[in-house]
């Protein structure tokens, strides 16, 4: 099997799989009936094996709860990771805001993911109709959230202001050469940071595409936009985002917007939201 096949895929799911426009089914308002969320994502193969994956179980990395992509499928091989970028629809709306998400973020972050779940699946059906495995982790019944002062199954040492989950979508993403990390612990990748990602573990034995990067930072040219951007306050300029305070304040945001939430100022209007800004690939 060829990578190009599944890059056809990857095209063809995003037009195929429902989900993606906007549409009146959604309880939206009419205006923004049509608007299409995400382009086309743009994906990375990396190793089921790769040592990094191992790394990433050590406490200050991530930790002993993330599961690496054999203990979600014995028989992986290869990881691929998926970008969907927002469409310049919703990046406009959300650089107008100075407080909470524009609508239009708040609807990419819930019936978008919705619909990054749906893709997902088509992704791993797919896969399975061929015979071969596939897991998609964030789909997955193991999939555990680590929420602040609840800790994760079997791990009661967690710290109370310990975040993440057992399987970093964002940490595959630069495993699968997709980019690095930014200050405000988005990755930049080359179509931005503004987005979402999704993933997939399969059976089949790809090769591995090239990381052209070595620092978990290199694509970050730590001009502060994000830090500025942020009403929260939340990123430093020295430490990054602290995820104890954006979180509770993305999630405040449903005052707003309830039932859905948001925020992702500081993934908009800033250099790294449509581009990698040390290449000075910024688009419109
Ligand atoms: S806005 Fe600037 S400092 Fe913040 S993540 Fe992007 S490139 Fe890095
Ligand atoms: S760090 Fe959190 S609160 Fe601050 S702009 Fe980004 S998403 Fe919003």
């Amino acid at each position: 099997m060829e990578k190009e096949q599944i890059r056809k895929l990857a095209a063809e799911l995003n037009l195929s799989v429902p989900g993606n426009e906007l549409c009146t089914n959604m309880d939206i308002k009419t205006e923004y009936v049509g608007t299409r969320m995400y382009n086309t994502p743009i994906l990375g193969f990396g190793a089921a094996e790769d040592p990094l994956f191992e790394e990433y179980k050590k406490v200050g990395i991530i930790g002993p709860w993330h599961m690496s992509p054999k203990e979600w499928l014995p028989e992986a091989k290869t990881v691929i990771s998926f970008f969907f970028p927002m469409s310049l629809e919703v990046r406009k709306s959300n650089r107008q805001e100075k407080k909470v998400a524009s609508e239009l973020w708040a609807y990419a972050r819930i019936e978008g993911q919705a619909y990054i779940s749906a893709y997902m699946k088509a992704v791993a059906e797919w896969f399975q109709e061929r015979g071969f495995a596939a897991c998609v982790p964030s789909s997955d019944s193991r999939w555990q959230s680590l929420t602040a002062g609840k800790g994760i199954e079997g791990y009661p040492e967690i710290r109370e202001d310990s975040f993440g989950s057992r399987w970093s979508e964002r940490h595959a993403a630069y495993v699968c050469g997709l980019g690095t990390f930014g200050l405000s612990k988005g990755l930049i990748t080359e179509k931005g940071m503004a987005g979402r990602f999704g993933s997939v573990v399969v059976s089949v034995a790809f090769e591995p595409d090239p990381r052209a990067y070595s620092d978990v930072y290199d694509y970050c040219i730590r001009c502060g936009a994000c830090v500025r951007r942020c009403p929260a306050h939340a990123i430093d300029p020295e430490r990054g985002k602290n995820h104890m305070i954006c979180g509770p304040y993305v999630m405040a945001s449903r005052a707003v917007h309830e039932p859905r939430y948001g925020c992702g100022l500081c993934q908009t209007g800033v250099p790294c939201e449509a581009g990698i800004p040390a290449l000075a690939r910024v688009s419109g």
